[in-house]
């Protein structure tokens, strides 16, 4: 093999941790410069959401750094959503056809030190409680605050940015050159609560609750409370317990996180709107009053690069809302990209960071426009007929014609193929389901096999999947 240039990566998180596991496989020498302690010793700081769904794409590049079955071990499948009325009843709506397409709910701090110790496995180099400050582009040097706030400088003659969506690199760069930022905040926050294993609870609540040995719920699912212009969701932890999050407008008239100052105000609007839940949290004040809002945003950046010396990835690039379950999973497939273009052409990192950026923007562009759609699907169409009704009708028509039909999201969730594949594609069939079902009482008054005539000669078939 040639010497390959020397790698240095700013985050070691999710996406940075996996991509130095396979640049590092692929032959480079990596450095990775992470503000955090080593969690593997500190224990894992979170401050994003506790636990994450990891899905096909996701997974795939865990296959490609051969990491897949160890997280799996260690993750709980979901089948579909776990859809709660107000009323107390719930019904599960699958993603896909069977368990082959499911969803995997994870402990992002055990996936970050798993894939620490991968990385560290394949000869990266870590330097934890290393802040980036800034970078000078011109001298190929950046400058980095340990924990004490004691400063150093540190040769990177080529710069990638993981750092996240408050990236500093990203900062640095936008400084030295514009890279087009726009952020645009989604006006609403989140707050993490925790239904604890259901050994802790009242034996008749998680009973009445659905709940199945050690979970208080129904554990192969991702719950949720869908309330019109806000939510609750729920997603399961390994050990029994789920982590909850709701979702809800940061300002604004009742209900907002501005009307819901303290855990008494949020209690009460819990034990009107989320009745089921509320007995399943019982540490709900010290989490309410302890637990910070987090806000949301979409981060969207004309350039991604300074030319072969600096590039973003992951958050750093294109961070968007969490609606969809993607923003990991499409910085996992950032990583795939990005290291196969680098090995393939070592020396040319100005044509590399070009063409990851021509090949994965548009991509992460039409992610971000599904996330936001997806929000609301969750919080409202749900529960909407209408919606119920696509629905059914979808997987029927994808069931009778597979090789025409197949429902965004399974496009987004199950397969590889590009998001803005999947986003155009979805539109196509969304207006083809819409002129069916119009003037359509309901899905049994459509000639399925006139229906099924009408998808072939008006879409082309989908591409082989996978
Ligand atoms: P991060 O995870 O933010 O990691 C960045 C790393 O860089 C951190 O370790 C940080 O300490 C370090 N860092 C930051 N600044 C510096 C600095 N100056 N110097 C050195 N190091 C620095 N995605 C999914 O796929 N599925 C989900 O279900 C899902 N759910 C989510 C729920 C919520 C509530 C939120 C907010 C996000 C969710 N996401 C989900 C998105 C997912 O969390 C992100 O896309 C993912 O964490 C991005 O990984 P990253 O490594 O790019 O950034």
């Amino acid at each position: 093999m040639t010497q390959r240039p020397s790698l240095t990566l700013i985050g070691g998180g999710l996406v940075g941790a996996l991509l130095a596991r396979q640049l590092a496989q692929h032959g480079f020498a990596v450095e990775v410069f992470e503000k955090r302690p080593d969690p593997r010793r500190a224990g894992f700081l979170g401050g994003r959401s506790i636990n994450l769904a990891l899905a096909e794409r996701g997974l795939q590049a865990l296959r490609t750094a051969g990491l897949a079955d160890e997280v799996l071990l260690r993750a709980v499948m979901m089948r579909g959503r776990m859809v709660h009325a107000t009323n107390g009843t719930s019904g599960l709506q699958r993603y896909g056809v069977d368990d082959s397409e499911v969803i995997w709910s994870v402990s992002r701090g055990a996936l970050n030190m798993l894939l620490l110790d991968a990385a560290e496995a394949s000869g990266v180099r870590f330097h934890f409680g290393q802040s980036l400050l800034d970078a000078d582009f011109e001298r190929r040097r950046i400058r980095l605050a340990d924990e004490d706030g004691t400063l150093r400088e540190h040769d990177a003659d080529l710069l990638i940015g993981a750092d996240g969506a408050g990236s500093a690199l990203r900062a640095a760069m936008n400084a030295h050159a514009p890279l087009g930022e726009r952020i645009e905040p989604l006006g609403h926050g989140y707050k993490e609560l925790e239904i604890p294993a259901a050994d802790t609870l009242p034996p008749e609540l998680a009973q009445q609750a659905g709940g199945q040995g050690c979970f208080a719920l129904e554990p192969h699912a991702l719950h949720i409370w869908p309330r019109g212009g806000y939510m609750c969701i729920a997603l399961p932890n390994a050990e029994g317990s789920f982590t909850v999050t709701l979702f809800l407008p940061a300002q604004g008239p009742h209900p907002s996180f501005a009307t819901l100052p303290d855990a008494a105000a949020a209690r009460a609007f819990f034990a009107a709107d989320f009745p089921d839940l509320l007995p399943l949290i019982p540490r709900f004040d010290a989490d309410y009053a302890g637990h910070p809002v987090g806000t949301l945003s979409t981060l969207y950046l004309d350039r991604w690069h300074l030319d072969g010396r600096a590039l973003l990835v992951g958050d750093a690039a294109h961070a968007i809302v969490p609606f969809h379950g993607q923003g990991m999973n499409c910085g996992f497939e950032d990583t795939v990209t990005l290291a196969e273009l680098l090995a393939a052409s070592p020396h040319d990192s100005a044509g590399v960071f070009a063409e990851f950026q021509r090949i994965r923007q548009p991509n992460a562009n039409a992610i971000a426009a599904m996330a936001l759609e997806n929000y609301v699907e969750m919080r409202d169409s749900v529960a909407d007929p209408h919606y119920l009704a696509k629905r059914a009708l979808g997987a029927q028509l994808a069931e009778r014609i597979p090789g025409h039909y197949m429902a965004r999201y399974r496009l987004v969730t199950f397969t590889h193929l590009p998001y803005t594949y999947a986003l155009e594609r979805g539109r196509a069939q969304d207006v083809l389901l819409e002129e069916l079902l119009h003037g359509a009482p309901d899905v049994e008054a459509v000639d399925l096999d006139a229906a099924a005539a009408m998808l072939q000669a008006r879409l082309s078939p989908l591409p082989v999947l996978r």
